[in-house]
């Protein structure tokens, strides 16, 4: 098969080639930033990310790298100054970053991307907004979500904490987050919060952005044992009062946005990160094995055959979580016009959440996938793995964040079966509907007595 050699610097690249690699879905642009990014990655971009995993430092050099390439407004339309690309060059590009350079600075811009993808969708009647995407990579203006509140763990649709109310000119804004990607290095953030009409119902939110002057974040908290330059730690915004164009789209927006952009990019980039480590891994593993001699028997680990299984079955898992990755990309892109942001001026118009399910299954594989595979690749090199020096132990670390961020595993596992069984209205994210089976249930097990004095109970609530 005859395909370009891959490069690291001047050398021959140690892992595995572009043979691998779904080379053919790229266009020579993309092709072009691939092959910068690999640049980038052995000129600075994967000492940064040691350097990070070390000291807990937030991947700000590296930003400073992807904002020459201009990369921060990847998907910004070019009349605002981006580049103009699509889901698919997203995709590659988060997952190159997690391969060969950092996968702390992958996760960081796959919040970035998630955040700008919530402004890109109702920028177009928004000065404050369109300002923001001009300046991306001018001013490495860095960008997060800050969604999951403390009172209610991974169900980050769910801001029990959080509420707006209407005030002189803007909004009156509170915000209280347990985890934030980039918390006090980021300089904008978008929040979610109850909307200012709220009436006891959760499903109404909405989404406001703010600057990093206008939060409170403890950066030096954040102890996470894998990911460590993400600073995920929590967030504050305290009833601070902002200007009417910092709500993102109409009031009680909040859901239309989650289901539109900030979950179809959360879940088909984590997952580029999730695959772009579980490459990283089989690189590294490849390297040491093709090295590492028995002088006993005069073999390489590699001339195992037990070795050569793990790798053919690493690769074979990783390239199916791949393809279900790049599948869905390319569905977004066509269903967007290729990513197209001029298509949502009509306020109802929302392809990506008619596949949201979809991406469920593509974050569930990779997050699944890329905890077997940095397991089998630390199995394959032995002890010297188990060792920081190698490299690998820090990218198994990382890679254990991929099945706890939320939507969970356990989540989507549990989405996707209910859903498949007793259809989507059954998953009621904002505990609205009543279970009568489980009610009728319970209730039949009451003695006579047990009945009456329950009832008895209803009732005084229901008069309260
Ligand atoms: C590295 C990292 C970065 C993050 N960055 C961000 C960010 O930028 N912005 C942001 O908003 N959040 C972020 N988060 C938070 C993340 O999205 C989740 O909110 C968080 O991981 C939930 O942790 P928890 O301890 O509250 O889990 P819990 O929600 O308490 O979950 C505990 C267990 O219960 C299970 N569980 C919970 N609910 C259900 C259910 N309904 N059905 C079945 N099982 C369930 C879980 O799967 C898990 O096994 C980040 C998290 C990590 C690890």
């Amino acid at each position: 098969m005859s395909v370009d050699t891959k490069m690291w610097g001047k050398e021959t690249f140690w892992g595995l080639g572009f043979e691998y690699d779904p080379q053919w879905l790229f266009t020579p642009e993309q092709k072009r930033i691939q092959s910068d990014l690999i640049e980038a990655a052995c000129t600075s971009m994967r000492a940064n990310a040691i350097e990070s995993d070390k000291q807990y430092l937030f991947p700000r050099k590296n930003f400073e790298t992807l904002a020459k390439l201009g990369l921060l407004g990847l998907f910004v339309p070019k009349e605002l100054g981006g580049l103009g690309q699509n889901h698919t060059a997203a995709v590659m590009v988060v997952e190159t970053i997690a391969r060969y350079a950092c996968p702390s600075t992958a996760m960081c811009l796959t919040m970035h991307y998630g955040a700008v993808a919530s402004l890109l969708l109702r920028h177009h009647h928004n000065d404050f907004i369109k300002d923001i995407l001009c300046r991306l990579d001018k001013e490495t203006l860095v960008g997060t979500l800050s969604y999951s509140d403390p009172e209610t763990g991974g169900h980050f649709w769910y801001p029990i904490s959080s509420g707006a109310e209407k005030v002189d000119g803007g909004w009156k804004v509170r915000k209280k987050a347990a985890w934030t990607t980039s918390a006090g290095f980021a300089d904008w953030y978008v929040i979610q919060t109850t909307s200012p009409d709220f009436n006891g119902d959760y499903a109404n939110l909405s989404c406001f952005v703010v600057t990093d002057k206008e939060v409170i974040a403890r950066p030096g908290g954040w102890d996470g044992m894998g990911l460590r330059g993400n600073q995920s730690g929590t967030l504050e915004v305290d009833n601070i009062t902002i200007a009417q164009d910092r709500l993102v789209g109409p009031v009680g927006d909040g859901a239309r946005s989650n289901d539109e952009t900030v979950d179809p990019f959360f879940l088909a980039l984590s997952s580029a990160c999730w695959n772009g480590i579980s490459l990283g891994m089989i690189d590294m593993a490849k390297a040491h094995v093709t090295k590492k001699k028995h002088a006993d028997v005069g073999m390489r680990v590699c001339d195992y055959p037990t070795i050569q299984d793990y790798f053919g079955e690493a690769i074979m898992d990783t390239s199916t979580s791949r393809s279900l990755d790049y599948f869905m990309a390319q569905t977004l892109d066509k269903l967007t016009n290729n990513c197209d942001w001029s298509i949502h001026d009509d306020i109802q118009t929302l392809p990506r959440s008619t596949v949201l399910h979809w991406l469920w299954m593509v974050k569930f594989s990779a997050a699944k996938n890329v905890a077997n595979v940095s397991d089998k690749m630390l199995h394959a090199c032995g002890g010297s793995a188990f060792k920081e020096g190698l490299g690998m132990a820090r990218l198994l670390r990382d890679a254990k964040a991929g099945w706890v961020m939320g939507p969970s595993n356990e989540i989507l596992r549990q989405f996707v079966g209910k859903s498949s069984l007793l259809g989507f209205d059954s998953l009621d994210y904002w505990n609205k509907s009543i279970n009568t089976r489980a009610l009728n249930n319970e209730t039949k097990k009451m003695s006579k007595e047990e009945k009456i004095q329950f009832a008895e109970q209803l009732l005084s609530e229901a008069r309260a």
